[in-house]
């Protein structure tokens, strides 16, 4: 079934289309990543998805409702989790009640213990939210968007100033939300988080979709040339090798190779006879952020370069501001 279906979507702010005719769907059970540069229009979709924006065309479902409508709105807030950037808590209550206190908020909560050690907060669940680290922080957001036991969890960026291991940490719950049934919709700029994550990504740019499939096979990524690069043995010209190689460049000479296997057997089959090491050979397929920068930096140039735009033409405006109350609350 599908969880999230977006078909032609339109947002304005003023006179400025920040979403022009998007389209994409996440599928139940899976960990979709919406990647884009600055200003391509992705938190403007996940505020709409997540009901607290009105879009101004197309047509959105989230678990087959539309979060315009305001008794679906009403419904989703029941079943979905959020982890946004800055949610507000309570400075001086601990991690436990913070959380506890949350589970209140929905109709069949998760055990708080349960989610105080999905998240790995045990140590801390006694310390005061005020006196949790930033990381510590982003941990108990992820608490508390996945308290509710939603079926649909929406992160904002979930690992902005983690540490690796934290990073690795939070990955492991994500994985561990998504195999216990939960859909996931993240948006990151972390290419490394969209490939470890990702079951399907889309790249918004300039408020379209421009490329959409597996972290492995977006853009024509699986089928692109391998890159083989090597320090030109001493005494060697490139004449004298075996392959057609480019210019050296920070001492290194490449080869692209679409069998790399055959053109790598060449190569040092040719060094073996001659004796000479290959110094600092590589082998690389493009990764995916090659790809992704491949894909975006006209976009990126085009949006730095464009007139900046005030923030608050909205006709609800201060979302923003709302981003920080948990749908739950409201209906309360
Ligand atoms: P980032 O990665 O920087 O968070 P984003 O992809 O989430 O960017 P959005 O926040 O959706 O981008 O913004 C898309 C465009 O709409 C940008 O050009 C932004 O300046 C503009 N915009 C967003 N919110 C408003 C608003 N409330 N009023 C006016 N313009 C807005």
């Amino acid at each position: 079934m599908t969880a999230v279906a977006v078909d032609g979507l339109l947002k304005k702010y003023g006179d400025h289309e920040a979403v022009r005719g998007v389209d994409f769907a996440v599928e139940e059970g899976e960990i979709f990543a919406l990647l884009g540069p600055n200003g391509a229009g992705k938190t403007t979709t996940m505020e709409i998805l997540e009901g607290f924006r009105q879009r101004d065309g197309g047509s959105v479902r989230v678990l087959g409702r539309d979060p315009g409508d305001k008794a679906d709105g009403r419904w989703l807030r029941g079943h979905i989790g959020l982890v946004l950037q800055d949610i507000a808590v309570e400075p001086y209550l601990s991690v436990r009640e913070t959380i506890a206190r949350n589970a209140g908020y929905y109709p069949a909560p998760r055990d708080t213990d349960e989610v105080i050690d999905l998240v790995g907060l045990r140590e801390k669940e006694g310390a005061k939210v005020k006196d949790l680290s930033g990381g510590q922080k982003r941990r108990l957001d992820l608490a508390l968007g996945v308290i509710g036991d939603p079926r649909l969890l929406f992160l904002d960026e979930p690992t902005t100033g983690f540490d690796p291991g934290a990073r690795r940490g939070a990955w492991e719950v994500v994985r561990n939300l998504r195999d216990a049934g939960t859909t996931i919709m993240l948006t990151t700029h972390y290419m490394d988080e969209a490939q470890a994550l990702a079951d399907s990504v889309a790249v918004i740019a300039g408020g379209r979709i421009v490329a959409s499939g597996t972290p492995d096979t977006l853009g024509g990524r699986d089928s692109a040339l391998a890159r083989i690069r090597f320090a030109l043995p001493a005494g060697a010209a490139i004449g004298d090798l075996p392959i057609p190689v480019s210019d050296a460049e920070e001492g290194l000479v490449t080869a692209e190779a679409e069998e790399p296997t055959a053109v790598l057997h060449r190569l040092t089959s040719w060094a073996l006879e001659r004796g000479t090491p290959l110094e600092r050979l590589t082998v690389e397929q493009p990764t995916l952020e090659d790809v992704y920068l491949g894909l975006t930096s006209s976009y990126a140039q085009q949006d730095a370069s464009s007139p900046s735009i005030e923030r608050g033409q909205d006709p609800a405006p201060a979302v923003r501001g709302r981003r920080g109350r948990r749908p739950g609350r409201s209906s309360r």
